[in-house]
């Protein structure tokens, strides 16, 4: 086509363009050999909040009010009004009325595990399905016997925020608030050097009006052994915006506080309340430049309860359905799926791995123990030939 004609490419003018091709063509073979991007390479994730909410069912994530319960009024006071704010006859609707957070937000932008229906399920390991072995298993892969499960002592494993917080790249930068005052014991405070923040501890941040007012308001509390979830958040959020830790441990305490009194209505409130909080720290997150698009949220739960009508306020190794939990996962490293609908299994003892994961590993060789949960990961470097559109990890 055109004026060229073959003995065009004899001249030596032509050969000289050609030159260069053929070097690259030569060295092709060793840009193919280069390994694909590292997770640190490519990730995103530089932030990484985790946010528990104790003994909140996977029942009612995915389904929302019980129909069996919100219309008992052994359990709720109030049944025609609870009706009108929790209930629709789908469980879809149901589940966007009580957490509608979940049901926006993390379905579009996140993932979901553990609707059991669809033979989905994360269970916790530990032989208890109570609190203080639940919160071990998350922090630190461990799934062992104690003495006394469920009492202020101070744990002998190391956690992985305390490994966090040992590392080079997020020393000084781990921060925990929790609602339930065994956390200092849980994370061995003295031991692990983690400011936790438990209970009616106050902020005490000299020179701060905000948290000053938020210190005056728990010093005239009634004191018991779990902070209300409000002014835990608020504690939270005021210490958020003053330091911006890069790793934080939430942990909201009172939707197991409102079922062990048997209260359905106060479990269904407190856990729309912790969805709205959520929604609150994922705005102030993504309206933050320190933390927009690098900041990952896991959330899950320390123990499901049971399943039986007359043993939701109840939950252990006597109470059916107590192992059965949940996770859901929201970030700029997750490829978003909303409700996983496959069949498969994942256990709370791969949370801390999961944690040291979505932050690049940095914690010691081989900590925490066990396997992360495979979480399909964006390709943030240019792909590769024959390289997956995703990998597993
Ligand atoms: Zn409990």
């Amino acid at each position: 086509m055109g004026s060229y004609t073959p003995d065009t490419f004899g001249k030596p003018i032509k050969m000289k363009l050609f030159l260069p091709y053929a070097m690259l063509l030569l060295c092709l073979p060793a840009i193919a050999q280069e390994p694909p991007p590292s997770h640190a390479e490519r990730a995103k994730t530089k932030n990484l909040f985790i946010i528990t909410i104790d003994g909140f069912r996977w029942q009612e994530i995915f389904t929302g009010a019980d129909p069996l319960l919100i219309a008992n009024p052994q359990y709720v006071r109030d049944t025609m009004l609870a009706r009108r704010l929790y209930w629709d006859s789908t469980a879809g609707e149901r589940r966007k009325k009580l957490l509608p957070f979940f049901w926006s937000t993390i379905a579009r932008d996140g993932r979901l595990y553990g609707n059991r229906l669809l033979g989905n399920k994360v269970n916790v390991r530990n032989f208890y399905k109570i609190s203080y072995p639940g919160y071990n298993e998350i922090f630190t892969g461990h799934t062992d016997l104690f003495d006394s499960p469920n009492l202020p002592l101070e744990n002998r494993h190391v956690n992985v925020l305390e490994y966090l917080n040992n590392s080079r790249e997020f020393k000084g930068k781990v921060a925990v608030f929790t609602s339930w005052n065994v956390f200092p014991y849980i994370l061995n405070e003295v031991r692990s050097g983690l400011p936790v923040n438990s209970g009616y501890e106050p902020l005490a941040q000299a020179g701060d009006p905000e948290a000053g007012l938020i210190d005056s308001v728990q010093g005239s509390m009634r004191r018991s052994k779990t902070r209300h979830d409000l002014l835990t958040f608020l504690t939270a959020k005021e210490f958020i915006e003053a330091h911006h830790p890069s790793v934080l441990f939430l942990g909201f305490g009172e939707t197991d506080e409102c079922a062990h009194t048997g209260r359905y209505d106060l479990y269904l409130q407190q856990a729309a309340d912790i969805d709205r909080m959520i929604a609150d720290l994922w705005y102030l997150v993504q309206t933050d430049p320190f933390y927009r698009d690098s900041t990952t949220f896991l959330i899950t739960t320390d123990h499901g309860r049971g399943w039986k009508p007359n043993k939701w306020t109840t939950h252990g190794f006597w109470a059916d359905g107590s192992g059965d939990i949940w996770m859901a996962v929201l970030g700029p490293d997750i490829v978003p799926a909303g409700e996983i609908t496959t069949r498969g299994q994942v256990y709370q003892k791969q949370f801390a791995a999961t944690i040291a994961e979505l932050l690049g590993d940095p914690a010691a060789p081989g900590h925490p123990p066990g396997h992360p949960v495979n979480l399909p990961a964006r390709m943030a470097a240019p792909l590769l030939a024959g390289q997956p559109q995703t990998t597993g990890r």
